[in-house]
């Protein structure tokens, strides 16, 4: 997707500061940190949002899961925990639309979220 932030972020034209990365996927810092480890996730390939997730690409969210752990090692938070989130849509307030996860650490996370 030619204006999508996100696929310009995969693409390199937009430099980001890189966590980890494999052929499907990118892991980079949040430019705008909510804990003291912010990490976006995002498959390489234009997908808008958990809800454009079917058996044709259901794969780079795998690709995702299995990074998890390798990133939480990364970041120091494998044994302290984190949470994952993925804004969907207006009422998840979701402002980049093109999939992505959140790996939120180093604080104690509130439950239930705001
Ligand atoms: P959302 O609100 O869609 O769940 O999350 C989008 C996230 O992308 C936000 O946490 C925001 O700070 C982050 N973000 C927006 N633009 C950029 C950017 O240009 N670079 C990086 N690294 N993060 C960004
Ligand atoms: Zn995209």
């Amino acid at each position: 997707m030619k204006n999508c932030l996100f696929c310009r972020i995969a693409n390199k034209e937009i430099p980001s500061e890189v966590v980890y990365e494999n052929d499907d996927i990118l892991a980079f810092n949040d430019i705008n940190p909510q804990s003291p480890v912010h990490v976006l996730i995002i498959p390489k390939t234009h997908i808008s949002s958990l809800n454009q997730i079917d058996h044709t690409n259901s794969e780079a969210a795998l690709k995702i899961l299995e990074a998890i752990p390798l990133i939480a090692k990364k970041t120091g938070i494998f044994e302290s925990g984190y949470r994952i989130v993925s804004n969907c849509g207006v009422d998840g307030m979701q402002s980049v639309d093109h999939l992505h996860f959140h790996v939120l650490g180093k604080r104690l996370m509130k439950w239930p979220p705001g």
